[in-house]
């Protein structure tokens, strides 16, 4: 089988040789995180990587995903990683303190990001949808959207989705035709056809939150 053994040296050179992150973070009020703290954090990731995620890569091309009974099942391996991964706090780096997240700079978190699509990219690829569902919702969410999701995304309980592509608006989504309408109540009614969303079905978690872009009535055509 093959192996993954991450660039810890290269990582630990281009943070502190290179970027001098230590300094990034004093300067903007993050003392907290030193060099000491980001090394453990990574060489924590390198070893997750290593000896739990690389591991099931081979599982995932040689099984893939199953529909059966209209559910979805994904490779030999693949929820029970999921479980260590948020049970030891990865899923919250970059999520908000407010709402149960370590709130870690992007800086410290790429590298165990990039450990983990290195050895194994199509688990990895549902949990950071996740993320960027989190990011949305805390960028552009209300309030009450945030106490109702943020919570259960951050700590991994659910899992985001991204609901961008359509058949005929990829790279273009300024093409795309969804529509969203209000009702009354103040929720939407959608129509449209999405396709390629990563993560849209599986085992992992009872719920999965769906993040659909769509077009209100007054939005322009282009
Ligand atoms: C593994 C995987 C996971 C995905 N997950 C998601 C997801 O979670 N959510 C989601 O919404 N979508 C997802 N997608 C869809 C992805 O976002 C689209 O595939 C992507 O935006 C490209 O769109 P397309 O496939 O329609 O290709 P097109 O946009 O039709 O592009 C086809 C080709 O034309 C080229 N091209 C396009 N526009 C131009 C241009 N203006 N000039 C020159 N060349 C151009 C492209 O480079 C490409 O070679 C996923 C796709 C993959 C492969």
């Amino acid at each position: 089988m093959p192996e993954y053994r991450a660039p810890l040296d290269d990582f630990q050179f281009l943070l502190h040789d290179w970027l001098n992150v230590s300094d990034h973070y004093r300067h903007i009020g993050k003392d907290d995180i030193d060099a000491e703290l980001v090394n453990e954090i990574i060489a924590q990731g390198a070893r997750f990587a290593e000896s739990e995620i690389a591991p099931i890569n081979q599982a995932g091309d040689q099984q893939g995903c199953k529909l059966s009974d209209g559910k979805v099942t994904t490779a030999q391996g693949f929820p029970e990683a999921y479980q260590n991964y948020i049970e030891n706090g990865w899923n919250a780096m970059l999520g908000c303190e407010e709402y149960g997240g370590q709130e870690l700079p992007y800086s410290v978190a790429i590298p165990v990001h990039e450990m983990l699509v290195s050895a194994n990219v199509s688990w990895r690829l549902v949990c950071g949808l996740t993320e960027s569902a989190v990011l949305a919702l805390e960028k552009h969410g209300s309030d009450a959207l945030k106490e109702s999701y943020l919570p259960n995304l951050i700590s991994g309980e659910w899992t985001g989705t991204m609901n961008l592509t359509e058949p005929q608006a990829g790279s273009d989504l300024s093409l795309l035709t969804t529509k969203a309408e209000p009702n009354d109540d103040g929720s939407y009614k959608i129509s449209g056809t999405k396709i390629f969303i990563s993560g849209g079905d599986h085992e992992w978690t009872d719920n999965i939150i769906h993040l659909v872009l769509a077009r209100l009535p007054d939005a322009p055509r282009v």
